[in-house]
């Protein structure tokens, strides 16, 4: 990766080299972006695309895919973040270059651990299925010739010749066969049709009608991408040597594009004595597991302390509330009162912005929690729908009193690895609502829609679409002072016990200086290395 911050190297191209880019609304991103991008453009386009995929997560586990439903909820997502979609539109560089490009930076981003890899294939794909789905048929062969899929549609007299072979052969049911377009593929390419007896097979080459196509096209994306992915790990050395580009990048992945929850606000807004019924009511498993414990063990490690104590912080509890609140538990766990004065409650202090650097910490996401950190023994933080064992995760929702079909369904989510779809069903379940009518980015919203709910027996809140982009809040989180990690402490007692270190800048992105540049065509070594 390359900056400038002189020599800028804008594309302009006339008209006709514009199509010639972008030939068509979807693409199998064979070649990275060789432009000069603003950091703050390169910035908006990795969150709009990640919340692009974040939305085609929710639809997919929300509606049956390719239902007109499910297209038309997709559709409107894509143009409201104005990414390309469809054909035959005009003024389509714009939003096809920003697919392109917004494409290479997530790989950079979502190339970084198994998880993330699995995560970002599934929605691209299903991205992909969708404008695939919406492409004209007479722009079919283009795109596969574009693709390098050297797939071409056999004319109509080999088609007649073979109908009766390709009809029966095929998956139709019975269903009358659309044989408009028949492609001849390679066996190779088409093996798991052959596996379920789906394809008419002659000399080495399968018969493929057009609706079978996409599950080949599909395939062969999947296999480029998670090849191009595996070769972008091995780059992340050099990435993350890079100390403008890493700390972009890293957000990204456990991004979360929403608001950041930070107790502005609401400081102040609930009472101790409240926390126990809010709990049973309102807190997201995570929470509820934490707060649990607490209760029961007087003492939580490092881990759930964090994770717990920021969410308090975010929905209300003031400095002094946090400092009684912890105090009386740790005290009841047999810890020594002047321990925890002198080690604990500076901890405290400081996730509140008073110690320290004065960063005023914001409350974790659940991209945070699912990704980050993992619990070990001992430990309760963690997501329990991403870090328990089915077993005990079914028992605990069994405890909160979720119905034998309301759990299956959520532990059927969890085995799709779609966790926070499986917290928002959850809330559904708890909430008796059909559609909660958000999606659930973080335990903070959680908490809020639940009481928003609550209060006025008022539906929850529709979403306008996406949560907003985070935007620094001055003095606090996102200004330069606020970004810097937590220094090392004042000098501490050796029986304290230090808290810092989980302890994370708020969730906006880092800020860039406009006149930054990215040099995308020095991402390439990134992407073929
Ligand atoms: Fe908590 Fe989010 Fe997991 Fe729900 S999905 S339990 S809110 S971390």
């Amino acid at each position: 990766m390359q900056f400038s911050g002189n020599k800028r190297r804008k594309l302009k191209l006339a008209g006709d080299q514009k199509n010639a880019c972008y030939p068509h609304s979807l693409q199998f991103y064979l070649q990275p972006p060789s432009e000069n991008v603003s950091l703050i453009e390169f910035e908006n386009m990795a969150v709009d695309r990640l919340k692009l995929l974040k939305v085609v997560e929710n639809l997919g586990v929300s509606y049956v895919k390719g239902t007109e439903q499910y297209q038309n909820k997709l559709e409107s997502e894509i143009r409201k973040l104005k990414f390309s979609y469809r054909e035959n539109l005009e003024d389509e560089y714009e939003p096809r270059r920003k697919d392109h490009i917004s494409h290479f930076i997530l790989r950079l981003a979502y190339c970084q651990s198994e998880d993330l890899r699995r995560w970002f294939i599934q929605q691209e794909m299903d991205l992909l299925r969708f404008r695939f789905s919406i492409l004209p048929k007479d722009k079919i062969q283009s795109f596969l010739k574009d693709s390098h899929l050297q797939f071409e549609a056999i004319s109509d007299a080999e088609k007649t010749h073979r109908d009766q072979d390709i009809i029966a052969s095929s998956s139709s049911g019975g269903i009358k066969l659309d044989l408009e377009l028949v492609y001849k593929v390679p066996f190779a390419d088409a093996l798991d049709l052959f596996r379920g007896r789906k394809v008419y097979l002659e000399d080495g080459f399968a018969y493929v009608p057009s609706k079978d196509i996409v599950a080949i096209v599909l395939n062969e994306f999947r296999a480029k991408l998670s090849k191009a992915l595996a070769l972008t790990t091995r780059s992340l050395p050099t990435v993350q040597s890079d100390e403008r580009l890493q700390p972009l990048l890293n957000h990204l992945s456990h991004s979360y594009t929403g608001q950041d929850y930070s107790a502005q606000g609401n400081s102040g807004k609930i009472s101790l004595d409240q926390i126990d019924s809010l709990a049973a009511k309102s807190f997201p498993p995570c929470m509820r597991h934490l707060h649990r414990v607490l209760r029961e063990s007087h003492h939580l490690r490092h881990g759930g302390r964090m994770q717990y104590g920021l969410f308090l912080k975010g929905i209300g509890l003031t400095l002094e509330q946090a400092l009684h609140f912890w105090k009386q538990e740790f005290v009841k766990g047999k810890m020594d009162p002047d321990k925890f004065d002198k080690g604990y409650s500076y901890n405290i202090r400081h996730s509140y912005g008073k110690e320290g650097k004065r960063t005023d910490y914001t409350p974790f996401s659940c991209m945070k929690i699912i990704l980050t950190n993992p619990p070990g023994q001992g430990d309760y933080h963690g997501c329990p729908f991403r870090h328990s064992d089915p077993e005990l995760l079914k028992q605990k929702l069994q405890s909160y009193k979720v119905s034998p079909a309301g759990i299956s369904e959520i532990l059927d989510l969890v085995k799709g690895s779609h966790y926070q779809v499986a917290c928002q069903k959850y809330f559904e379940i708890i909430h008796k609502v059909d559609d909660c009518g958000f999606s659930l980015n973080h335990p903070n919203q959680f908490f809020f829609e639940s009481q928003r709910m609550l209060a006025g027996g008022k539906d929850p809140k529709k979403e306008p679409g996406l949560p907003e982009t985070p935007q620094p809040r001055p003095g606090a989180a996102g200004t330069p002072k606020a970004r810097e990690a937590p220094s090392a402490l004042p000098a501490l007692s050796s029986s304290m016990e230090v808290d810092l270190e989980g302890l994370e800048a708020p969730s906006a992105l880092p800020a860039l200086n406009p006149s930054m540049e990215v040099d995308l065509e020095g991402l390439e070594a990134y992407f073929s290395s």
